[in-house]
């Protein structure tokens, strides 16, 4: 197939082009605006395949987008680019409403009528996957079932409501023109190319700095974790599997605290580097510090992943243990990676939740 993929210099696009490009035959067109997330190194390793190109394209910009279409003519469409950082959206919510709202529906557009051009297996064969999250879903008590694909939509901040819009607008055009979309709602995503500004990430770099690892709240919300290759495999398991028309709720069914992530990310390291700063009788755990809450915080997210696992048989082929020290490993051994970004674009942020 030759596959047209959105925001594929991110964290979880980077890897399923990583993965299209390494382990199956088909072709990716990869438009990336190349935001302060996207970064071109994570795609190096396959960027001089012949069956990869990469244009710079802002998916807000709908004349761009339209002759990448014309100009490609993809079989499947992935969408991934987003604007996904929660205390960003905080911060400034008019990106995410541009990209997440009016970049779908740029995109959706687009599909539509290049699909309007195909005809018998072309036609039948052609899939718009829009890949979201868990975090439309809304906030969880710890008594609550998990969500399924049929959970209402109750989204709490800017990037989860512009999420959740960016979903309706995919299912309406199924609905309404046929363009055969498919939803795929995800738990937090972890593991290399993380960028460093979400929990993991930084906890393991400030840690190895010495540096206090301030915790929201009690550091008591809980999040479902899913190792970023097995989205990955997720993602492209529904692409060639996957019914139009349908949602896949995606998760990791590993459950587990901020302040339990945390611990473990300090206990690799302990074991990795010695205590702080090597002083093997000061474990990374004393650097744990706990800050003021995030506004409207979600408490938990939990996914409950059997359609998925039982219509496409995906599951999980990663512990949260072995990929978390996996993760931990691969930023112990690429400080090439991302020192620069934190000498450079990155600004510095508030810790304590993923998104
Ligand atoms: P990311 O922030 O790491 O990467 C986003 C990419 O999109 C970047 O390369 C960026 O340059 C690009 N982009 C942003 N705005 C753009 C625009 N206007 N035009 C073109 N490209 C643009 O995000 P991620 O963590 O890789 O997430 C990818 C997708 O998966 C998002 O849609 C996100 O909502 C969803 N998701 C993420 C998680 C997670 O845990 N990270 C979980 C579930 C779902």
């Amino acid at each position: 197939m030759r596959l047209l993929l959105t925001g594929g210099c991110g964290f979880i696009g980077s890897a399923v082009v990583r993965r299209l490009i390494g382990s199956t035959g088909h072709s990716v067109c990869n438009i990336d605006k190349l935001t302060y997330a996207g970064d071109p190194r994570t795609v190096a390793s396959v960027a001089d395949d012949p069956r990869y190109e990469f244009h710079q394209v802002d998916i807000t910009d709908a004349a761009a987008v339209d002759s990448v279409f014309a100009e490609y003519r993809p079989d499947a469409v992935l969408h991934l680019a987003a604007e996904s950082h929660v205390d960003r959206s905080i911060d400034g919510p008019a990106d995410f409403i541009q990209t997440n709202v009016v970049g779908t529906f740029n995109m959706l557009e687009a599909a539509r009528t290049h699909y309007d051009t195909l005809s018998g297996p072309a036609a039948e064969a052609f899939r718009f996957v829009h890949i979201s999250t868990d975090e439309v879903f809304g906030s969880l008590t710890l008594d609550d079932p998990a969500f399924t694909e049929s959970t209402p939509y109750s989204p709490r901040s800017p990037y989860s409501a512009s999420k959740a819009a960016s979903d309706h607008l995919a299912r309406a055009w199924f609905d309404t023109y046929g363009l055969p979309t498919i939803v795929t709602n995800c738990s937090n995503n972890y593991g290399p190319f993380h960028f460093p500004e979400k929990l993991i990430p930084l906890v393991t770099i400030k840690a190895l700095a010495g540096e206090e690892l301030p915790v929201y709240g009690k550091g008591d919300n809980i999040r479902d974790w899913l190792f970023v290759d097995d989205h990955a495999r997720a993602l492209l398991t529904v692409l060639e599997s996957g019914t139009p028309g349908e949602t896949y709720a995606i998760g990791g069914r590993s459950e587990r605290t901020n302040l339990e992530v945390v611990h473990a990310i300090c206990d690799l390291l302990d074991d990795r580097v010695g205590g702080v700063g090597g002083d093997t009788g000061r474990s990374h755990r004393e650097l744990v510090t706990f800050v003021t809450d995030r506004p409207g915080h979600d408490h938990r997210y939990a996914i409950d992943a059997a359609h998925i696992e039982t219509e496409l048989g995906w599951i999980p082929s990663v512990t949260f243990e072995d990929g978390l020290a996996t993760t931990i490993d691969w930023y112990l051994a690429h400080r090439e990676w991302w020192q620069p970004i934190l000498e450079g674009t990155y600004a510095g942020q508030r810790l304590g939740a993923a998104s």
